[in-house]
């Protein structure tokens, strides 16, 4: 089997083919720390791509309650159980292996990925790629869970006598928002027999051949995120697209401009940001030192992949959640986590001037620049000073043009008198 470089977990890896890198590739960054479950996300894909008869189970974004949620239902815990048979000696990660910037932020994964499992664990034998396939029912409750926590009971009737506090709480739950990672190595693609899945060159979209599919769904088996699914009315199987239309300024309501997709423009809680980075020959990323991404990805390092053990080099990337026991996290994010959460907790003011980003406008941001302003507010928070600054920080588009600017204080408008009890 052909040997692709995979930077999320510093080393060669085993994948079905050659490794082939898009121009740019589609990415996106998610601050779990702000989902509030709304689900307005989940509903702008719903009412775009997948409102059809035979879609009523589909759901291309979905937010789910961890650690007991899941859509479909238990998907991390099945394919999580299916590797660590595969790798006996354990998923680890080689602690001791030197981080070297882009090409191994993490250190190294020791571990088999779902591509190099034993031929011996796969099933039926006709599979390429460790994974499985869920029956129905899992696929039937999109928001099992919902709001469910883990950890120590209260008192029935009764206050909690301490409460909660940072770094970790005892009882605890959290929002993971999903959608497909469009991923470098797609597990989806590296199994479909029919050749009907193709990465796009021009931005790392994943697709699936409407024409070329036969519903064999060994996508939907391989996909260790479980994000290609099986339309029955139709029999062949369909994924996120990436919202492609908007991603290429053909949306009639863009002018032309490229555009974050329906379930970034739609979120609520501001957790989303989502744009197109440069990659080199071997698929890491090029060095792009104020695009926002590049920023919170390999400068801040607050941002992480999910699942990297897993091996499909996925493109999206969350801030993981303050106040849930690291082991999990580390789980589920890999190594970065304490640094990642550390950041995010004690942020310098270009972090800060980075985060208010999110959300302020629709387009896409190529890159960003930071205008000093005024200190603010100066704390000490649990024992470290912290001061805060209010910066400007200016957004740009594909030609340089000026997007919008934010400031780190919230901006305050007051509405005018004839509209004030409007929403
Ligand atoms: S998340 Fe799944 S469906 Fe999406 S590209 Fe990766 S393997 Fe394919
Ligand atoms: S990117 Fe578009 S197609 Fe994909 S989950 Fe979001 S709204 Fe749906
Ligand atoms: S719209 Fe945003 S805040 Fe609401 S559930 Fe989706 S990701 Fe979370």
């Amino acid at each position: 089997m052909p040997k692709v470089y995979n930077w999320q977990l510093g080393r060669d890896m085993a994948y079905p083919y050659e490794g082939a890198y898009p121009e740019r590739q589609f990415a996106f960054v998610f601050n779990i720390n702000r989902c509030i479950a709304c689900q307005s996300c989940t509903m702008a894909c719903k009412s775009t791509w997948t409102f059809n008869k035979g879609q009523e189970q589909m759901w291309w974004a979905n937010v789910e309650t961890k650690p007991y949620g899941g859509y479909p239902q238990w998907w991390d815990v099945k394919i999580l159980k299916l590797l660590e048979e595969a790798n006996p000696e354990g998923m680890s990660w080689d602690e001791g292996a030197a981080e070297d910037g882009v090409k191994r932020p993490y250190g190294r994964y020791a571990g088999r990925t779902i591509f190099e499992a034993p031929p011996a664990s796969l099933a039926p034998e006709s599979s390429r790629v460790l994974g499985y396939l869920p029956s129905d029912e899992e696929w039937n409750s999109p928001n099992i869970y919902e709001d469910n926590p883990v950890g120590s009971k209260g008192q029935e009737g009764k206050l909690h006598p301490t409460g909660e506090r940072l770094p970790v709480h005892r009882t605890w739950f959290f929002y993971l928002a999903r959608i497909c990672n469009h991923c470098s190595y797609p597990g989806c693609l590296a199994a479909c027999p029919r050749k009907a899945i193709y990465k796009r060159p021009e931005d790392g979209v994943v697709l699936i051949d409407q024409e070329q599919c036969r519903g064999y769904r060994k996508c939907v088996e391989a996909c260790p995120y479980k994000k290609a699914m099986y339309r029955g009315n139709t029999r062949v199987s369909e994924k996120c697209v990436a919202c492609y239309p908007r991603l290429e300024g053909r949306d009639p309501e863009s002018g032309g401009q490229r555009l974050e997709t329906r379930c970034m423009a739609a979120c609520i809680g501001q957790i989303r940001m989502q744009g197109l980075v440069e990659v080199t020959a071997d698929g890491t990323w090029t060095e792009d030192r104020y695009n926002p991404l590049y920023y919170l990805v390999h400068v801040a390092r607050v941002a992480l992949p999910l699942y990297p053990q897993l091996g499909t080099q996925p493109n999206g990337y969350y801030i993981p959640p303050r106040w849930v026991p690291r082991p999990y996290l580390r789980q589920m994010f890999g190594p970065g986590v304490e640094r990642a959460i550390e950041r995010y907790t004690f942020p310098d003011r270009e972090l800060l001037a980075v985060l208010q980003l999110f959300r302020r406008d629709n387009r896409i941001i190529y890159r960003y620049a930071i205008e000093k302003g005024p200190e603010i507010y100066r704390t000490t928070y649990r024992g470290r000073p912290l001061t805060l600054y209010n910066d400007t920080v200016i957004a740009y588009g594909e030609n340089g043009e000026e997007l919008f600017r934010t400031t780190v204080e919230e901006p305050l408008y007051e509405r005018p008198a004839p509209l004030q009890n409007s929403i």
